[in-house]
């Protein structure tokens, strides 16, 4: 078998649009620019990114717990939080073609990516980030709202709700997934960069003196969920910000960079934001916000490490790694995604040989037994060989396929795995626990490869 991995943009949109994936925003209308609805699949697809992490970052822990906090809030939020003074980015135009650009993106002495005029560029002007809106019916200046830029201010905000309901002690995370928003000047790359995306964060809040290994830790940590939902560990790295280039609440800030068609870019930031935010909304709001140590009988601003991770980048990162195109040993040419089971949008795949009237109610009934349990498609249309691709295609990792022998003979089916495209021949009563196992063993495997995974760590 012939394998070629390197996948462009322009066919993971294309894939995405025609199975289901990802449609254009508004496409009826001539669309809306760099926005993207998600179809059946990509609506799974995210669902599954959400459910890995919120599994891996709350639920399978007892030091964070999780929050759900509004997208508009009190402006006071954004003023305390430094987003309405300091969350601008340097803006360029090109005097010759009118484009616009994020000056810390180009070369300002080098020629006009657009046009290739040079010398062309307006000065930098800083420009907010912020979405606007007005709450209530008047449109004052008092009644101005921002949709949140970043889910965290949300866990400072609830700092003391947290401590005060839960009784967590130091060190504890309070996490939380939802939609951002950002005004941005170069929106592109697909869903790359889009001015509406969804995040998933964690203010992990420690003694002052443990952030450095609160720091590591969860570098570390956060390197490893992408190898356990199946990312390959080459097309992952970490780059660490540079100091004179920190955002105005770091003491450190590491990405995790993914290998995009488009080139190593930023998946997830892992930032130590020192008690910055804390110390913020404290002041302005009067209100103190701190832990009491029980055994230095001392009360303590904690210190807090974030793991900032997106929704939409994990999801192109996911499909790019997935996608393969491969030559079998017959000549044939099949496209597949290598979906991890517990990212793959379908789990299994019920198909009959054929659309016989005496094989239907049969598929039926294994349908019916399996879909309690594993997100299921049912297709009974066109040959087998078509059906699998299709499977094959958006990432299946098993079909099972009911044929004559099953009703006439032996009341047992075939489970055909995507990647070995191998099958075994399993007794219907039996099925559910060899998918179960199937899917067990995936988790239990990469699991295991991400936790036996020891990435270096960057150098400051
Ligand atoms: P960039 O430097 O690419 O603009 P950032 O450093 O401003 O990103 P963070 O503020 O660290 O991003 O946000 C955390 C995560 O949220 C990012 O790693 C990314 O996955 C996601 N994210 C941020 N901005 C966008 C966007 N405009 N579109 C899609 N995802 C985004």
């Amino acid at each position: 078998m012939v394998t070629k991995t390197n996948v462009d943009m322009e066919t993971i949109v294309s894939l995405c649009k025609r199975r289901g994936f990802v449609y254009p925003a508004a496409e009826i209308y001539g669309g809306f620019a760099n926005a993207w609805d998600y179809g059946p699949l990509g609506a799974e697809l995210r669902r599954n990114i959400r459910n890995t992490w919120w599994r891996a970052m709350v639920q399978e822990r007892d030091d964070v717990v999780g929050l759900e906090a509004t997208v508009i809030t009190s402006p006071k939020v954004w003023v305390a939080s430094g987003h309405v003074s300091t969350f601008n980015d340097p803006m360029v135009d090109c005097k010759n073609c009118q484009s616009r650009f994020r000056a810390d993106h180009i070369d300002l002495h080098g020629p006009c990516p657009e046009c290739g005029a040079t010398g062309q560029f307006t000065e930098p002007r800083m420009f907010n980030m912020m979405l606007k809106t007005y709450v209530g019916p008047v449109q004052t200046e008092e009644n101005v709202a921002y949709l949140r830029p970043e889910t965290a201010q949300g866990m400072f905000i609830n700092f003391e709700n947290v401590l005060t309901s839960t009784r967590k002690k130091l060190p504890f995370g309070v996490a939380q997934n939802g939609r951002s928003f950002r005004n941005e000047i170069t929106p592109g790359n697909f869903i790359f960069r889009t001015r509406e995306f969804e995040q998933m964060e964690m203010e992990y809040f420690v003694k002052p003196g443990e952030h450095h290994a609160a720091y590591d830790y969860w570098r570390r940590e956060r390197f490893r969920w992408y190898l356990r939902i199946g990312l390959k560990p080459e097309n992952l790295r970490y780059l660490v910000h540079p100091k004179e280039a920190l955002a105005h609440y770091s003491i450190g800030t590491t990405d995790i960079e993914y290998l995009y068609p488009i080139g190593w870019q930023e998946l997830e930031g892992i930032a130590s934001r020192s008690d910055y935010d804390l110390r913020q909304h404290a002041e302005l709001s009067g209100k103190p916000l701190s832990f009491f140590d029980e055994e230095r009988k001392e009360h303590i601003v904690p210190y807090v490490v974030e793991p900032a991770a997106g929704v939409d980048r994990t999801f192109l990162a996911l499909l790019c790694d997935a996608y393969d195109e491969e030559t079998l040993e017959n000549g044939e040419k099949r496209t597949v995604l290598h979906f991890h089971p517990t990212i793959a949008p379908v789990t299994v795949a019920i198909l009959p040989l054929s659309r016989n009237e005496k094989l239907t109610p049969t598929a039926r009934r294994v349908w019916e037994l399996v879909r309690p349990h594993f997100v299921t498609q049912y297709d009974d249309s066109q040959a087998i060989g078509r059906r699998y691709r299709r499977q094959d295609e958006i990432g299946t990792p098993w079909c099972v396929t009911v044929d004559f022998q099953t009703v006439e003979e032996d009341q047992a089916v075939t489970i055909r795995e995507r990647d070995s495209m191998t099958q075994e021949r399993v007794p219907i009563e039996r099925l559910l626990t060899a998918l179960r196992e199937r899917y067990d063993a995936a988790v239990v495997q990469s699991a295991a490869f991400a936790a036996a995974y020891e990435s270096e760590l960057p150098g400051e």
